[in-house]
């Protein structure tokens, strides 16, 4: 696969920032909102924002059950931040009605970092991201509690999980996205053209 192309879900969120990213990392990038928009994609980004919204949103647009098929159907997809929260198998302090697509075994607890810190840029020193750490920035940011065993922690800050990978399935509490490093783009479309 020479250039993959890769769709950003666009129901909500930073958007615009991951297809700017994305580019930077040499795939042709494109905003999703419809079912039929997932055809023919090599790789999605669930962007941060919002999770509860993004939710509700993929609920009423018909999204949810066509993203957890592309999910299972084992195409890679990447979450940052609300995208972590996304693609966990279940969550802590979640809004009740409030649906993931799954992908990880892992349990992610919204808003983690807390209010203290609702905000906050830290060093990250990621796994399989060559050449130092990448500046994490951490926005009202879930955390991982736990993990299954079929998924690799590639990252923690504070003796907390805030980096994961389960097969093609890639998600941050971070978002690389907001700075001008692109290292962690560029390892997801090099998983989108190994897959
Ligand atoms: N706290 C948000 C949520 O629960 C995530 C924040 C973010 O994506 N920056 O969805």
């Amino acid at each position: 696969m020479s250039t993959p192309t890769i769709g950003v879900l666009a129901l909500q969120g930073d958007v615009r920032e991951h297809l700017v990213a994305l580019a930077d990392a040499d795939a042709l990038a494109r905003p999703v909102r419809r079912p039929e928009e997932l055809a023919g994609l090599d790789g999605l980004v669930v962007p941060g924002g919002e999770s509860t919204t993004m939710s509700k949103l993929a609920v009423s647009f018909g999204m949810l059950e066509p993203l957890r098929a592309f999910v299972r159907a084992g195409k890679p997809v990447y979450g940052t931040c609300a995208g972590m929260i996304m693609v966990a198998d279940k969550l802590l302090d979640a809004r009740e009605d409030q649906e993931t697509l799954g992908g990880v075994d892992m349990i992610v607890r919204r808003n983690a970092f807390g209010r203290q810190n609702e905000s906050f840029e830290a060093a990250i020193e990621m796994a399989g991201i060559p050449g130092g750490p990448v500046q994490g920035v951490f926005i009202r940011a879930p955390w991982v509690e736990s993990v299954g065993a079929a998924a690799d922690v590639l990252a923690t800050y504070g003796g907390h999980t805030v980096a994961v990978r389960q097969g093609n399935v890639l998600a941050t509490s971070f978002h690389p996205e907001l700075t001008g490093d692109h290292r962690v783009h560029a390892f997801f479309v090099a998983m989108v053209k190994a897959a």
